[in-house]
């Protein structure tokens, strides 16, 4: 299988979507072999439409793994108390291996709450502050690392490898610290032996301390922010970044058309990085893949 592609400037485009079959591939030849089927619960709250997609999407992909799915969907007005009685339930019963509950929760649920709620050994999304110390400590053996990172990082790998550059000692840039994205992100470069920086809103030269990068990982929420013009010649860049703008025309329904674009000016940064991911089809289809290479890790502890 090939995971990158020769773009027309020549830098390589790392096929996210690619490598996130590979890895989903691997995940279902284990789970084959593991003599138990992991169970994966999904948890939704609410009719949040973004939500719904992922949500969906998680499940197939469970279902390919061959993984036991099962999805939680619970109303708008559900009360904390409620959500909370329910992720205690998924904590003990013993079919269940990894317990996701979709972010972001209405207003009347402390989502920290009920994250820390989940079990550490069956938080496959990462979040919990005990998967968020061990990260910190450099426990990756027992850490359940954050999907988007985790995936960001095994893209970095790939477009590393084969440009035949090492990325211990070279200086990376994640822009965004985020406990979801940015801060998670840094600890894995670290463990890589990367020189990290930690970019964000109160960052002054932005343009600068990118240009001195090696390795940029744009993680902001903002369209097509960092510009093609501030990549330094040669550097990798990670665009972990989805948003959605106005495209041209209309659709069949005769609404007005929009289309995905990164936290990265794609066109002009590939006419200068050595390897760079695209969107769609760069880390989005990292983050569920990882999820199940998660539920799997989790269920192999348990076995
Ligand atoms: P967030 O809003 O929690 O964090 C954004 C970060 O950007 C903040 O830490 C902030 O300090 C920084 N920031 C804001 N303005 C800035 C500026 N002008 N200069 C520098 N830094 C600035 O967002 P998040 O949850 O970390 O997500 C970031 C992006 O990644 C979003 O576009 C989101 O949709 C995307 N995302 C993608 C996936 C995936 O699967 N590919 C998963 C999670 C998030």
């Amino acid at each position: 299988m090939t995971f990158l592609i020769k773009s027309e400037s020549g830098a390589l485009i790392i096929d996210g979507k690619a490598v996130a079959a590979g890895v989903l591939e691997g995940v279902a030849t284990e789970v084959a072999a593991l003599g138990l089927k992991p169970g994966l619960a999904v948890v939704l709250v609410g009719e949040d439409p973004a939500s719904q997609v992922y949500v969906k999407s998680k499940g197939r992909a469970a279902e390919t793994c061959g993984f036991h799915s099962v999805q939680h969907t619970l109303p708008r007005e559900t009360t904390q108390a409620d959500l909370i009685a329910l992720v205690q339930t998924l904590n003990a019963d013993p079919a269940i291996h990894g317990i996701l509950v979709q972010l972001p929760l209405p207003p009347q649920i402390d989502s920290q709450l009920v994250l820390e709620t989940i079990s550490p050994a069956k938080d496959v999304d990462g979040f919990h502050p005990v998967n968020a110390g061990l990260l910190a400590i450099g426990d990756r053996k027992r850490a359940l690392v954050p999907c988007t990172p985790a995936g960001s990082l095994i893209l970095l790998q790939t477009a590393a490898k084969e440009l035949g550059i090492s990325i211990a000692g070279l200086d990376a840039v994640v822009v965004g610290r985020s406990n979801i994205v940015g801060k998670p992100m840094a600890q894995l470069l670290l463990a890589e032996s990367a020189t990290v920086t930690i970019a964000h809103s109160r960052t002054r030269d932005l343009a600068g301390v990118i240009a001195r990068a090696d390795i940029v990982v744009a993680a902001v929420g903002i369209p097509e922010m960092i510009k093609g013009a501030w990549i330094k010649p040669g550097a990798i860049v990670i665009d972990v970044g989805i948003n959605r703008v106005a495209g041209e025309g209309l659709t069949a329904q005769g609404q007005p058309k929009t289309r995905l674009v990164g936290d990265v000016e794609f066109a002009a940064a590939a006419a200068r990085a050595a390897a760079i991911t695209p969107v769609p089809g760069g880390v989005g289809p990292m983050t569920i893949a990882m999820l199940m290479s998660n539920t799997l890790s989790a269920a192999r502890r348990k076995a």
